[in-house]
């Protein structure tokens, strides 16, 4: 395999749709597959682990880094979004991305854009009790983007596991014949699930920050009750508890009599930064 850090790979960036289209048009030449990895940026390990899964299974990758207004509210974290183009292209030229898809939201939503998805299924409840416009603004922003790059197979993490649900219920209704593949979480060495998001925690929320993967496992191995361990967390330094959940894994609902496996989620404050976390139970 070519050492992509010493022979930098020439990775297209793209920012209209008809840029996008020419350039993926060029990719597919001759029949070679298409892998996908729709991203907001501010690219972390995680993140190069699906590019790294999408290269695997196919023979060109398309990274799109977009931060969607839909999916926030207005009262949520759009304009600090961390943002950091470079670096991030930087990433995906070292992990050997074909195509970095770079839209403006004008590109995505021109003037007069009023199409919306609405979700229900495993979109509702838990993320959308607490930010209600979220699925929709996910997956009318994936639909559009699925349309525009037309992949074989789509990469998602399993950090975020409902919408991974969403994306995948999606795609089943609608027909898109899209390959949706999952994969699991990275993680810092001390548990914590690598986000973009944890740029803003302060060096004391850091160190406080893995005690909600612990407290998951914890509560997996029967050693806590969900109360409990949510009372150590707010003893730990933690704000409001959105949610601390175990749910049926494939259909986010409550657990039955049917469920095959388990999901337990996880959604909290620490300080101005709202985390997530899952974990099979
Ligand atoms: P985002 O940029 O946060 O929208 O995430 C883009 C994709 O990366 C989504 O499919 C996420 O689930 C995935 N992702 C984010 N964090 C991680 C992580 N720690 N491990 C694996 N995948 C992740």
């Amino acid at each position: 395999m070519p050492d992509t850090a010493q022979m930098p790979f020439n990775t297209t960036r793209v920012r209209t749709l008809t840029d996008l289209r020419s350039a993926v048009a060029a990719l597919r030449d001759g029949g070679r597959t298409v892998g996908f990895v729709p991203t907001m940026g501010a690219l972390h390990d995680g993140h190069i682990a699906l590019v790294r899964h999408a290269k695997s299974l196919c023979d060109t990758v398309v990274v799109s880094i977009f931060v969607n207004p839909l999916q926030f509210a207005p009262t949520e974290d759009l304009d600090r979004y961390p943002r950091d183009e470079a670096g991030d292209v930087a990433r995906l030229q070292a992990v050997g991305c074909d195509l970095v898809y770079l839209p403006t939201p004008d590109v995505l939503y021109p003037k007069g854009f009023v199409s919306r998805i609405e979700m229900t299924g495993p979109a509702l409840g838990l993320e959308t009790d607490f930010r209600p416009q979220f699925f929709s603004g996910v997956a009318t922003v994936v639909s559009k983007l699925f349309n525009q790059v037309r992949p074989g197979v789509a990469v998602f993490g399993e950090k975020d596991f409902q919408q991974l649900a969403v994306v995948r219920a999606m795609v089943r209704d609608f027909d898109m014949g899209i390959d949706i593949v999952g994969m699991p979480t990275v993680r810092e060495p001390d548990g914590l699930a690598l986000s973009s998001r944890n740029a803003y925690l302060s060096a004391e929320e850091r160190a406080i920050a893995p005690n909600l993967h612990t407290a998951l496992e914890a509560i997996r191995d029967g050693k806590t009750t969900i109360d409990e361990a949510k009372a150590g967390l707010v003893a730990a330094g933690f704000g409001q508890i959105d949610y601390i959940a175990l749910r049926d894994a494939d259909t986010l609902g409550e657990v039955t009599g049917d469920t095959r496996a388990r999901r337990l989620l996880a959604a909290l404050w620490l300080g101005k930064t709202r985390l997530i976390d899952n974990i099979a139970a």
